[in-house]
């Protein structure tokens, strides 16, 4: 049974209260700081040891010693012509979508020009190599191929590797969907390797089998982005600095903001949906309406039962990371979802469109009855790599620019400098810097 929060009857909209939402709201306890002292070793290990560590940790955590930690290009091909026609339809339309909606993202360079003769440009450059990564413990996630691959592809990066986990019913190779995936964006250093360890090869490079001989199993790249579990996201804290990384995307989350018009059954249905991905997932339903939190926790309870991954789910919803949560009204519910910052929040209201425009946190937001998070996790355009764990409120959904770095670059005449020259040489004086001063009074000289 989901628990219930009820918070009628409190002021939640005032700036103390938010303090206050953020110690009850139910939140998964993602222990982070534990798993970076898992992972920590593991990093060492695959900087030390390189392929033979990968082989060793994927025999102790995925079953199975990969033979190919580089897949080979044989079986990438193999797996497109194996894949199901219906599954790569859905894939190419995706893959369609998602490429229009992030084209749509690249910013354009930006000149100015604060006098004559006086010009500064912001230029968006691509880093040059990056590690991607696809989940594939619990679950394969083919889709988040698609999400890390396109956005890397429309930023520019010439470099893309993406790792997976070895799958021991498949040979040691990623699932072979993930491989097809693959093959129709074109991607093909692929690695068999998950988790941290996949995270520790693409930060510090990993070297081969022979390393006396010199042999390189994978070069090491600029960032690492992608969602993982809780290991890949320490793995992602501890490295981040060697290279970059997009936020840490962990266990998913769904906010439902609602209420008494929407449907009960879309509701639990949507809740189930995100509730399938991991044990830890978050469920949450925010509400005004003890008739539809009612109806919502009947509807969870036969919807749960009869889903293919029932225990996953139950646990999920019944964990203390699940909520239904009542509330006085909709400005009520608005300070709880700016509050919790959710992954994912849906709007079922009845000014849903309205109500969105005024949320200030959350990874994406899903507007009205027709737009369930499950759109989102494929089919939409939108990214579905999201900051989970309240991140919402400073990180957004992987994208272009997660690939691309604003380098400025500046271009005056010797006019335009020597109208600032005393203004240069006053202000470096000022902080003892005089030869930067000299540096420009020189040149006119
Ligand atoms: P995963 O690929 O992230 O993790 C599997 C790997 O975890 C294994 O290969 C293994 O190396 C490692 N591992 C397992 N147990 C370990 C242990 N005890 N110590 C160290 N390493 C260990 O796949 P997953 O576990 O299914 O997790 C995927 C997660 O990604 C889910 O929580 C899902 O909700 C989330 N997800 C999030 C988003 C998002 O955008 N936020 C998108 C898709 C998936």
């Amino acid at each position: 049974m989901i628990q219930r929060i009820d918070l009628t009857g409190r002021d939640l909209t005032s700036p103390a209260a938010r303090r206050d939402l953020l110690a009850t709201l139910p939140r998964a306890e993602l222990r982070v700081d534990d798993a970076v002292r898992v992972v920590e070793p593991m990093l060492h290990q695959v900087r030390e040891d390189g392929a033979e560590a990968l082989r060793d940790i994927a025999e102790r955590f995925d079953g199975v010693r990969p033979e190919h930690l580089r897949v080979p290009p044989g079986a990438i091909a193999n797996a497109l012509e194996n894949l199901a026609p219906d599954v790569r339809d859905g894939l190419t339309e995706a893959i369609r979508r998602v490429r229009e909606v992030h084209a749509a993202q690249v910013p354009a360079e930006r000149v100015t020009e604060p006098a004559p003769g006086a010009v500064v440009r912001q230029r968006y450059v691509p880093v040059q190599r990056v590690g991607l990564y696809a989940p594939g413990g619990l679950a394969v996630y083919p889709s988040s191929v698609v999400m890390n691959v396109v956005a890397a592809q429309t930023a520019g990066v010439p470099g893309i590797a993406l790792a997976s986990p070895p799958q021991k019913d498949h040979g040691g190779l990623p699932h072979p969907t993930i491989l097809a995936a693959c093959a129709l964006l074109g991607v093909d250093e692929v690695y068999a390797v998950g988790g941290a360890q996949a995270v520790a090869m693409f930060a510090y490079g990993a070297a081969g089998t022979a390393p006396q001989d010199g042999e390189t199993l994978c070069e090491p790249v600029d960032v690492v982005t992608g969602p993982g579990n809780v290991y890949v996201a320490a793995a992602k804290r501890l490295v981040r600095g060697v290279v970059g990384i997009d936020a840490e995307a962990g266990p998913t989350e769904i906010a439902v903001l609602a209420d008494r018009t929407a449907d009960a059954t879309h509701v639990a249905l949507d809740l189930i949906s995100q509730a399938e991905h991991d044990p830890m997932a978050a469920s949450v339903l925010v509400t005004e309406s003890v008739e539809l939190a009612d109806a919502v926790a009947g509807r969870l309870a036969d919807l749960a039962a009869a889903t293919k991954h029932s225990r996953r789910v139950a646990t999920a919803l019944e964990g203390p990371q699940s909520a239904v949560v009542l509330v006085d009204d909709m400005e009520a519910g608005l300070a709880v979802v700016d509050a919790y910052g959710a992954e994912h929040l849906e709007i079922q209201t009845a000014d849903a469109p309205a109500l969105a425009d005024r949320v200030h946190n959350a990874g994406a937001i899903f507007v009205g009855p027709w737009s369930p998070v499950s759109l989102g996790d494929y089919l939409a355009g939108s990214n579905h790599v999201l900051p989970t764990g309240g991140t919402a409120r400073f990180a957004s959904a992987l994208g272009v620019h997660s690939f691309l770095k604003p380098v400025q670059v500046i271009e005056y005449t010797r006019d335009a400098l020597e109208q600032v020259a005393g203004h240069i040489t006053a202000v470096a004086e000022d902080e003892d810097l005089p030869a930067h001063g000299e540096a420009v009074r020189g040149r006119f000289r």
